[in-house]
């Protein structure tokens, strides 16, 4: 899953970041609206972190231009403690969710999390296919309840997968929602990922559908 941050704060917006980079995503950032708008039209983001006070294009700007193009990202709003008016003003521009500031990071955290599970359709932090289980909380992934060790990379392979389970995605889908934007971008390294889960999760979990992509397949009681 890949994430952008827009946040002009620069402890703030390093603060975000590497949380959400611990926590296994791939993190691109920006620091004033402009950019942020710009990286946000034009990358394909799984959740968006907006600041609502920016320099050169303010965030509700930013949200309502992202909107009017179409763009259904989720966007979780950062606002002051006592603007309210700020968090309805976000919301009725599409705004998905906020958090007032100063937060716990913890909170941005699991608010991203269900942002992105009710985005594909899932309702629990939990998410299962067939024998595997992954938990998008504490990042713990197991088959037949043993639990497996994987890379970053291979967690955040999983994680798409997992929540796109059924779907066949494609390897460039994959490289841009897997990659952060500074990150030397193969589409040949997918293929070893795939292979190394494939290792570790069993042979059959991961599909490949020739000529399209890959697959998680679900489990037989779902065909
Ligand atoms: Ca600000």
């Amino acid at each position: 899953m890949r994430l952008l941050v827009v946040e002009d704060d620069p402890d703030l917006n390093r603060q975000i970041c590497a949380a959400l980079t611990d926590a296994g995503y791939a993190v691109d950032r920006a620091f004033d609206g402009e950019e942020g708008h710009y990286l946000g039209e034009n990358e394909p983001y799984d959740a968006i972190v907006l600041d609502l006070g920016l320099p050169k294009m303010d965030g509700i700007s930013v949200l309502e231009t992202w909107r009017r193009s179409g763009k259904m990202m989720p966007v979780l709003i950062l606002t002051a403690r006592d603007r309210w008016s700020d968090k309805v003003q976000g919301f009725d521009v599409g705004a998905d969710d906020y958090v007032a500031k100063p937060f716990h990071m913890e909170e941005v955290l699991a608010r991203i999390r269900a942002l992105l599970r009710r985005a594909s359709g899932h309702a629990t932090s939990e998410l299962t296919c067939g024998s595997v289980r992954l938990d998008t909380r504490s990042g713990r992934v197991s088959v037949d309840g043993n639990p497996i060790r994987l890379t970053s990379h291979e967690y955040r392979l999983l994680a798409y997968l997992m929540h796109h389970s059924g779907r066949v995605v494609s390897r460039t889908e994959l490289v841009e929602h897997l990659y952060d934007q500074d990150f030397d971008r193969d589409s040949n390294t997918i293929e070893v990922f795939v292979g190394r889960l494939r290792k570790k999760l069993g042979i059959d979990v991961i599909q490949t559908v020739r000529g399209l992509g890959y697959r998680l397949n679900p489990p037989a009681d779902a065909h």
